[in-house]
């Protein structure tokens, strides 16, 4: 067994879903705490945010030791796009890469479910984010199992027990990211049902985001049961010290950008990051290199 310690573990957040395995959904906020702040305060707040990433994505860059995942999946409208967003405003694009996963195309589907999101993850020294991800295989496809018929896996006769499996392969995973030096953070921004509808009404009603209209979005509040169910399931056997899951209220926007990116920066200062040392022979070189450039 690894020793926990030598693991990356999970910046404190009242949203952090300890390893207990006790999740509930019905007692998971959707709405921030009711002495919350106003949504300006909020604002502000993430700026502030946003300039200590700003110090910091450059260190974690240039010390290349450790690659950072963020992870996020949600329910639709649930304000993915613009956490993303928010979060990438205090982080060089350089160091930076965002991957959205819709519905697996033919060659993705020929290959195992970890394999297209396993050749993107970060390399050491950058962020990468995941709008949607392998947990997609837990959830809609366990709302919809009808669609393990495209995956053309071997034949399975129990579909508990796939999807046990699934989770030990995923938490497997991720263990061997996490000793390799990937720190994962996943946020499952959890939305109600009545915030979502008015968000869906709001881009019915606006010419500007009848674009981002999907049939399947009336279609998939229909199974929003199934759906909770599968998130409960999943946060609860694939929560770790070094891999965890927050489930961020998501009603309020402003308080939800603040708290993710609240995480990720804290993240950033509990790595103890530094730009590398430069020995002996290297700072000789340098002053060596300094008088010659002001030379010339
Ligand atoms: P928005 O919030 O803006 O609607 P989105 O992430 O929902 O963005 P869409 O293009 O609307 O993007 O939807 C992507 C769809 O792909 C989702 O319905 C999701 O469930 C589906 N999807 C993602 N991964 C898989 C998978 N492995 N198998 C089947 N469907 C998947
Ligand atoms: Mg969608």
């Amino acid at each position: 067994m690894v020793p926990e310690k030598k693991l990356f573990q999970a910046p404190y957040s009242p949203y952090l879903v300890k390893d207990e395995r006790k999740f509930a959904v019905a007692s998971a906020p959707t709405e921030p705490p009711s002495d919350t702040q106003n949504s300006a305060t909020y604002g502000k707040g993430l700026k502030k945010i946003t300039k200590d990433l700003q110090v910091l994505q450059p260190i974690l860059y240039a010390q290349g030791r450790y690659a950072v995942l963020v992870i996020f999946q949600a329910m639709d409208a649930a304000g993915k796009d613009s956490t993303v967003r928010a979060v990438m405003t205090g982080i060089n694009p350089a160091g930076c890469d965002v991957y959205s996963f819709k519905k697996p195309s033919g060659r993705e589907l020929a290959h195992d479910y970890l394999w297209r999101t396993y050749r993107c993850l970060p390399e050491r020294g950058y962020i990468g984010i995941f709008n949607r991800s392998y947990y997609e295989e837990v959830l809609v496809v366990r709302v919809h199992p009808e669609l393990l018929a495209h995956q053309n896996l071997p034949p399975h006769d129990n579909l508990d027990a796939l999807w046990q499996e699934r989770f030990e392969s995923i938490c497997n995973m991720e263990k061997h990211l996490a000793l390799n030096g990937t720190v994962i953070l996943k946020f499952w921004l959890n939305v109600s049902k009545t915030e979502q509808k008015k968000r869906l009404l709001r881009r019915l009603n606006r010419k500007d985001k009848h674009w981002k209209w999907s049939f399947s979005d009336l279609q998939e509040r229909e199974f929003w049961q199934d759906y909770m169910a599968a998130y409960e399931e999943m946060v609860n056997k694939t929560s770790r010290p070094w891999a965890p899951w927050y489930v961020v209220p998501a009603d309020n926007k402003p308080f939800m950008r603040y708290c993710v990116a609240g995480v990720i920066r804290d993240t950033l200062q509990s790595l103890n990051l530094e730009y590398p040392a430069v020995d002996e022979s290297m700072g000789k070189h340098l002053v060596k290199a300094r008088k010659q450039l002001l030379a010339r």
